[in-house]
Order: structure tokens, then sequence, then C-alpha cells
């Protein structure tokens, strides 16, 4: 699994950051959470191509969450695109969506599925599923939560031990049935492990709340806004945000291993002091840049 950090600014983008998007790549899925003006520019620098966005995760429609939809939708349209675009968010899409494409004149040529997502699960696979929460942001928002399946794995030296040969009964043994090896029986659980899946959480915007900590619970990791420091903390619940601080306090509180602060405000030309806002609570914090990227 790789993350991209494509934007990192809240509402106004700077010199160094773009409105805020982050990409996550799994297998041949592509998951885009926002997408920011500009959103379809920042693949072209990281090199990326559009077609690997497989579903848009949109956590609520303030522009600067969604201002780059019609650009990179418009692009992708050209191009030879498999399959169709599942494009997820919160009640009111649908109808958002229709305007959009009414606003501009589009020669649309892409298969794509609005879907409005309530609290819970709402996408599954043998892989991974995916979650949402209702945040509290005086509008719609939703919090997402990408959580891998645990997978089982083959201890090639204990299947090695044993003699059975590579092939079509370790295959069984991963899918976790038992397999007969001459004359001896062997249980998957002699030879296999559980590993454990990864869980990503995408927190913004929002005040600290409830849902914040459904969303980032265990999370391996937590991309969470972190708008402003709490120096500004009165300005900062007024518009319905978080504080750097605040971010530590969820990550701490929701037992997650590590932060990643996004969306800044313009005014922080450096994130220092968001980072070490957050840091004053949570020690395995970072504040992401445009371009930054995360194995899992
Ligand atoms: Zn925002
Ligand atoms: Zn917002």
């Amino acid at each position: 699994m790789q993350l991209t950090f494509l934007g990192t600014s809240s509402m106004v983008p700077t010199k160094e950051r773009n409105q805020i998007a982050v990409f996550l790549s799994y297998g041949s899925d592509g998951i885009l959470f926002d997408c920011g003006e500009g959103t379809q520019r920042q693949f072209k620098i990281t090199g990326i191509s559009l077609t690997k966005v497989t579903k848009i995760l949109i956590s609520h429609w303030h522009g600067d969450h969604v201002l780059g939809l019609p650009g990179l939708i418009q692009t992708l349209s050209s191009m030879e695109y498999n399959g169709t675009l599942e494009i997820y968010g919160p009640e009111g899409t649908k109808k958002r969506m229709e305007k959009m494409f009414e606003a501009f004149i589009f020669d649309k040529r892409l298969d794509f599925a609005v879907k409005e997502i309530k609290n819970g699960i709402f996408f599954e696979n043998d892989d991974f599923q995916l979650e949402a929460y209702r945040l509290e942001h005086g509008i719609e928002t939703l919090g997402y939560r990408f959580v891998e399946k645990d997978k089982r794995k083959v201890d090639m030296k204990k299947v090695k031990k044993l003699g059975v040969p590579e092939g079509p009964l370790i295959g069984k043994l991963q899918q976790g049935s038992s397999v007969e090896y001459k004359g001896k029986k062997i249980m998957p659980d002699d030879v296999t492990y559980m590993e454990k899946g990864k869980i990503v959480a995408y927190i913004t915007d929002t005040v600290l709340c409830d849902s914040c900590n459904k969303t980032a619970e265990d999370a391996d990791l937590l991309i969470c806004e972190a708008t402003y420091s709490s120096k500004l903390a009165d300005k900062s619940e007024e518009y319905g945000h978080m504080t750097a601080k605040q971010a530590g306090q969820l990550a701490n509180k929701a037992n997650v291993k590590q932060l990643v602060l996004i969306h800044f405000s313009a005014r922080y030309k450096n994130t220092q002091e968001l980072e070490e806002d957050a840091r004053d609570i949570f020690d395995n914090v970072i504040c992401a840049k445009d371009f930054m990227k995360i194995e899992l």
C-alpha cells in the first residue's frame, strides 16, 4: 500500500501546497481522498496516471475539497479508462455532481457511478473494506477509514520442514483448508499465521468529536487535519476545524500508530509550530508535504 499526498493546504493554496488530495494505491485499486483544485496536475507531477483512480471519496462539498473534480473527470474522460469510476460522498453528492455537469460543457465519455453514503461500511471486497463516519463541520462531512483484511501467510520454513512441495497444496493451506500429504493431515494453523491488515483513517474537516474516534480507532496511519495550532483554538472551533494539538489528542486516545497532519491554513509558511503542537501530546507525528509518499 502506498500513500501519496497530492495536496496539503486548506482553503487557499500556497506556492508549496496545493489544495487537499491524498491518493492511496492498493493492488489494482486507487482511492483518491478529496480532490482539491489542481489535483490532476499534482498527479502529473508525481508520475501517477489518472487512470489509476478507481474510487473518489469526497469528505464534503467545500470548494477546497472538490474544485478539482470537473477538471480531473474531464481529462479522465479523454483517456483510455477501463471500468466505472466510483464517486462516494455525503448526502447531497448526487445533486451537486449533476449541477456540476450542468455548469460545464462536457464530452462525457467516462462511465461513473455516484453513491451517497451515511454511516458505517459502504464498500467491501476480499482485500479491504471502506467505512465512513459523519463528522461535525456545519455541513454534511464524512471521515473515511480503509481497513485491510487480515491475511493468512504461509511460513515457508515450516512448509519445507514437512516436505510439502510448492504448488496447489500450499495454496490450499493459505486459503485456510487442511491438506493431506504422504498420508499425513496438515492443518493450516500448523504452517500458516495470520497477518493483521493495515488501517488508514482520513479525517478532515471537523471539530474533535466522537466520530473522529470511531474513524481513527487503532489506525496504523491517521491522516488528520491540523488547520491551526492551539494558539488559535478559538478560531479553529469557530470555523469547525481541529488544531494540531487536538489531532495529537485524537491519535493518542484512538490508539493510532502514526499521525500525519494535513490541511494547513496558508498562514503557516512553516509547519514546525503545528508539528510541535501535536507532538506535545503524540510523539509519532509529521506534517505532510505535497508529493510526500508513505509505504505501509
Ligand atoms: Zn477544507
Ligand atoms: Zn470544510
